[in-house]
């Protein structure tokens, strides 16, 4: 069924009984051409580029709980292609475009909004940091803007800038940047894959895999064994966990990270901003409540659920921030699962089990990656080589001495 005005108008005058489940609950089938380990986000993305763009129809995704369960539904909604490193930025500005006719490609509402991301500086080596990374945003393509300090009042009179320990200086915009709605995103993958014949399986988890003389032939699942030409593991936060059960050790931790909502409050954050003098971001949701987040829990864990340093810490950064906010009540909070990968920096690849593909190591910065990830390892599964921007995501960079640390930060998962 395609969604469109006349389609609302219709079933409104008709009592709304017309709607079809968005996706179909089919039955497991023996054998896929491709079973997709994971129904997130990416998983989901590569469900649906694999059948629309590709061609390849006879696939699987399988996931263990209920579609949105995982940080799909839990991330902060940022989408940006703001990066530095030439190995990222076309990846992300490629994802960028992606976001940009998503919603007509999937025929799906996901609420994008390019209302800009301002990330503030607060010295002048952060300036010129934030000179460099613009300057290798417009060279792949993206937009970026400098903004002075007047300039960025304009835009965000509620900043404190009067603050004498974080004075602002001015700030990097992104205009094309923004947010979607989350869940939204997994939901019109879904049901996009869905019209393309892909089956979604949820409530299904994959236990191990059939791995016969080297070679992946499919895998074991709480409802039975699934035999697959290929299958390709995106499973996020539980990247280690699955893989072990293929005997593989991944350069990935797990960790915890936050991310809260506040009370609606009449319109107050333009775009998305982000806080230079420590680790907040912050935006407004159209219901006008604040959508924020901070560091890791920077402990390792498997737990969805978070601790009090940390909301302390992102409360701390927010009255600093704009100390008005401090009378806002918090609504809500929660916590996701992420996989770090020890240079900040994600996998899309094949293992060297012919058969078996992985793609993971998203760290905080996974939803805003999300079509771009699922177009390239939709390409790598169809064509078994890598998509031109995502062919510096391998897994042996560790060894070859070719980390892509965006941040700088070197090998420490926490602090990416
Ligand atoms: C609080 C928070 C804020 C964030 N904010 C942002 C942001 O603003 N911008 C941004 O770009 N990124 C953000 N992220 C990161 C982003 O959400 C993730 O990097 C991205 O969603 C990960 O990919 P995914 O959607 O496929 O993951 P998930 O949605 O976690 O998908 C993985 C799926 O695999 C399933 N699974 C696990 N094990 C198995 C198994 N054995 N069998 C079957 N299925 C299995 C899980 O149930 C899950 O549904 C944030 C994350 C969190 C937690």
């Amino acid at each position: 069924m395609r969604y469109s005005a006349l389609r609302i108008l219709q079933q409104g005058l008709t009592g709304n009984k017309g709607w079809k489940a968005a996706w179909r609950q089919p039955n497991i089938q023996k054998h896929y051409d491709v079973v997709i380990v994971g129904g997130g986000g990416h998983g989901l993305a590569t469900a649906h580029y694999l059948s629309k763009v590709f061609g390849i129809r006879n696939v699987a995704v399988l996931e263990k709980g209920w579609l949105g369960s995982g940080n799909i539904g839990r991330n902060t909604t940022i989408v940006r292609s703001n990066y530095l490193l030439p190995e990222n930025e076309p990846f992300y500005e490629f994802s960028m475009k992606l976001w940009e006719g998503l919603e007509q490609d999937l025929n799906y509402n996901a609420m994008m909004s390019q209302r800009g991301i301002l990330n503030l500086c607060h010295n002048d080596a952060q300036r010129d940091a934030y000179v460099r990374r613009g300057n290798a945003m417009l060279m792949a393509g993206a937009d970026a803007k400098l903004l002075d300090r007047d300039a960025v009042r304009d835009m965000c009179p509620f900043i404190n800038f009067d603050n004498e320990r974080f004075p602002i200086t001015g700030g990097l915009w992104q205009p094309r940047a923004g947010t979607a709605r989350h869940d939204a995103v997994a939901w019109g993958y879904a049901r996009s894959a869905d019209r393309h014949g892909v089956d979604i399986i949820q409530n299904c988890e994959v236990t191990g895999f059939q791995i016969d003389n080297g070679v992946c032939k499919g895998v074991e699942t709480s409802r039975g064994p699934i035999s697959a030409g290929k299958v390709a593991v995106c499973v996020a936060g539980s990247s280690s966990r699955v893989m072990a059960t293929a005997g593989m050790r991944l350069p990935i931790e797990s960790h915890v990270l936050q991310a809260f909502v506040s009370e609606g409050l009449k319109p107050t954050i333009p775009g998305v901003v982000t806080f230079g003098a420590g680790h907040l971001y912050i935006s407004q949701s159209d219901k006008g409540g604040l959508v924020f987040g901070g560091d890791l829990d920077k402990y390792n864990s498997y737990a969805q659920r978070g601790n009090l340093p940390v909301i302390e810490h992102v409360a701390e950064d927010m009255m600093a921030m704009i100390p008005a906010l401090g009378r806002a009540r918090l609504l809500r909070m929660w916590g996701g699962v992420m996989d770090m990968s020890m240079d900040g920096s994600p996998f899309i690849d094949k293992t060297h089990i012919p058969g078996l593909y992985f793609n993971g190591g998203w760290c905080y910065g996974g939803f805003k990656a999300t079509p771009a990830s699922g177009y390239c390892y939709a390409h790598l599964l169809a064509k078994d080589e890598p998509h031109p921007t995502a062919k510096a995501y391998r897994l042996d960079r560790f060894m070859r001495g070719r980390a892509i640390d965006e941040k700088g930060a070197g090998a420490q998962p926490n602090l990416h």
